[in-house]
């Protein structure tokens, strides 16, 4: 159980990872917080964006679409292993996902199989989209997966987290794939790693 950290001290250790980070906008204001709570936080989402070019995949994760509106995230990690700040605070990226898997983040332990829709994720998790079609076939660049890594471990790092809270979509809510193209328990070995 942690409150989120700031605006300011998101930038400072995701820049403090070894990260480039590029301050979209209004980023630091731009949310959801009107429509719910943000916090306490107990994790990190990873997602695929199922989108083609980085300035577009920008553009779509900080205004959203019609029926989801934006922030989608609050950093977007394109192909050139960028981070791009879109928005901080609630985020329109989790949805509803599992509460025994919510239980597990926050324990730390092996994840359970994700079979329900109960819980509010957009309060609870720090949220990354990567840019990546999300088809399976579409290469993860390694400067890319070694963003991903960094910009979690970031976030674990301040918090006092470790690998196992960090979860993909598709561990959270049924139905989702995402991330695809890699394997979550991977990435979590990396961050492990890292974060020795
Ligand atoms: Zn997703």
């Amino acid at each position: 159980m942690a409150p989120p950290m700031s605006a300011s001290a998101f930038l400072r250790v995701l820049k403090a990872e070894g990260l480039t980070v590029v301050e979209v906008g209004d980023w630091r204001d731009h949310n959801r917080n009107h429509k719910g709570p943000w916090g306490p936080v107990h994790g990190v989402m990873i997602h695929h964006t199922v989108t083609k070019g980085s300035a577009r995949t920008v553009e779509i994760c900080r205004k959203g679409y019609a029926g989801l509106p934006g922030p989608l995230c609050h950093g977007v990690i394109t192909k050139d292993g960028r981070v791009h700040l879109v928005g901080y605070g609630r985020a329109n990226h989790a949805g509803l996902g599992d509460d025994e898997v919510l239980r597990a983040v926050i324990a730390e332990k092996r994840l359970p199989k994700d079979n329900e829709q109960n819980t509010d994720g957009n309060r609870h998790f720090y949220g990354f989209e990567c840019e990546n079609l999300g088809d399976g076939e579409d290469p993860w660049p390694a400067a890319q997966l070694e963003a991903i890594e960094r910009a979690a471990a970031a976030v674990c790092r301040h918090h006092g987290w470790n690998e196992r809270s960090v979860i993909g979509h598709k561990e959270w809510q049924p139905g989702k794939v995402d991330p695809r193209g890699f394997t979550m328990s991977s990435m979590r070995n990396r961050i492990r790693d890292r974060l020795k």
